[in-house]
């Protein structure tokens, strides 16, 4: 396969550079199942299995490859044989799913994924503090989110509902689709070309199957909610969670990102000032630079409240929020919360500029 379809490009070709010279070549991590990987090569979908050298080089879970990961491998002669990994390239986003215990043990559930469509269902009364935290984790992947308004066909005042939607989620886009009638679908092409990178998140039940198998034209999703289980927990290693679409662009949806708890998810406070781009802009404003917008005076956050601008319970969100968020950053290790800060920081940055330029 051209693995441009996968998403190669010069920026992984750069990267895959200081490897070409060990006869090894690119692939793509398509599906992972506990350590079971498929791969996709210049040459083919292969097995993948760990080089003995990468293996004991990791040192944390997140140092061995995960679906959306280019890799380096050598593919043996057999031509049904499996891919070698020895490297994983520098991942430029990873969604990671924050272990309870261990730091070592936080899983990168996606890697490398673009746009995170965050989909909520029109028909639910849907929640706006939990959009709230999807965007937090989807800036501090390092990824862009982009909110689906899912099931249109079943709802009127949709368009009111929209606009409610974009005054939380600041620099983002906002788009109502019905994935069962295909309505809006084409609105989503922009993320969805080659080169690029999607994933789908959001609750059971939203359409997240119903949209991929849409964009695929052909199912390979069970929707409904009915997923496929083998029986005896065995894992099935040739089910993919990296789809080409035919109309070029990648999406993936992996077990991990379906059952992505949004409890795991915060690590950085890089995301949140993403999504409370608004307060952080208003606080710069607040006399003291260490306002905690309480009783201090002078405070513009408070005023903004008063005067309305500002939403109560969006400021008491953002508090709750930042509480968790501290409280994970106080049994963090400071070298793992840097690298996620990193990688989280460039679609912050972003937002905060377009935000400070009124362009929002
Ligand atoms: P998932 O759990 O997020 O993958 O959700 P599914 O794709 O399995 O969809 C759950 C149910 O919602 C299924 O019965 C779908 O047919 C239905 N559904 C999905 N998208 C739409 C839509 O745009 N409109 C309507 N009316 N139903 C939809
Ligand atoms: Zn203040």
């Amino acid at each position: 396969m051209d693995l441009h379809l996968v998403g190669w490009n010069a920026h992984w070709r750069d990267l895959f550079e200081p490897y070409a010279s060990q006869y090894l070549t690119p692939g793509r991590v398509v599906a992972e199942h506990r350590d079971a990987y498929r791969i996709e090569t210049e040459h083919g979908e292969r097995a993948g299995a760990l080089a003995g050298r990468l293996r004991h080089r990791a040192t944390r879970r997140a140092d061995l490859p995960a679906v959306g990961d280019f890799v380096a491998v050598r593919l043996t002669d057999d031509a049904a044989g499996p891919a070698i990994v020895f490297a994983v390239l520098p991942r430029r986003t990873a969604f990671v799913r924050r272990a309870a215990g261990d730091r070592p043990d936080d899983q990168v559930i996606a890697a490398n994924v673009d746009t995170v469509f965050v989909m909520l269902g029109l028909d639910h009364d849907f929640n706006v503090r939990r959009v709230e935290r999807y965007l937090a984790a989807v800036w501090e992947s390092g990824a862009r989110p982009v909110v689906l308004l899912n099931k249109s066909d079943l709802c009127d005042g949709v368009a009111a509902r929209a606009e409610a939607l974009q005054r939380v989620a600041l620099g983002v886009g906002v788009h109502v689709i019905s994935a069962l009638t295909a309505d809006g679908i084409d609105t989503l092409r922009p993320y969805l070309q080659e080169g690029l990178t999607a994933g789908v998140v959001g609750s059971s039940g939203v359409g997240k199957s119903t949209l991929l198998n849409r964009l695929l034209g052909r199912d390979v999703q069970a929707t409904n909610g009915v997923r496929e289980h083998d029986s005896r927990g065995r894992h099935t290693t040739t089910h993919r969670e990296l789809f080409v679409l035919p109309g070029g662009g990648v999406v993936i949806d992996t077990p991990g990102m379906r059952e992505f708890k949004l409890s795991s998810a915060l690590s950085d406070v890089e995301g949140l000032e993403s999504v409370f781009a608004d307060i952080e802009a208003l606080a710069g404003q607040c006399r003291f630079a260490d306002c905690a917008h309480r009783l201090e005076p002078g405070c513009a956050v408070r005023e903004a409240v008063a005067r309305g601008q500002l939403d109560a319970d969006r400021l008491s969100s953002y508090e709750k929020l930042l509480k968790e968020l501290r409280y994970e950053a106080s049994r963090d290790d400071p070298s793992a919360a840097r690298e996620r800060k990193r990688q989280g920081r460039i679609g912050s940055k972003e937002i905060k500029r377009m935000f400070r330029e009124g362009k929002r």
